[in-house]
């Protein structure tokens, strides 16, 4: 069974995790009309819209 030859040391494993993980939620993508975040493939809870058409009203 391969085995690591060296131990990953400190940096290079802190490195590694921290280009990995990510700032934003996975699934989680800015509304084309009012930019806010929302979850992909549902409506946008900020302004009602999915796919450029106003599908839910959303009170100011
Ligand atoms: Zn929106």
């Amino acid at each position: 069974m391969a085995v690591p030859k060296r131990k990953t040391s400190k940096a290079r494993r802190d490195k590694r995790r921290a280009s990995t993980w990510k700032l934003e939620m996975p699934g989680m993508v800015k509304c084309p009309k009012c930019g806010e975040y929302k979850l992909s493939h549902r409506v946008c809870t900020s302004c009602g819209t999915y796919n450029g058409k106003e599908v839910i009203q959303v009170e100011a």
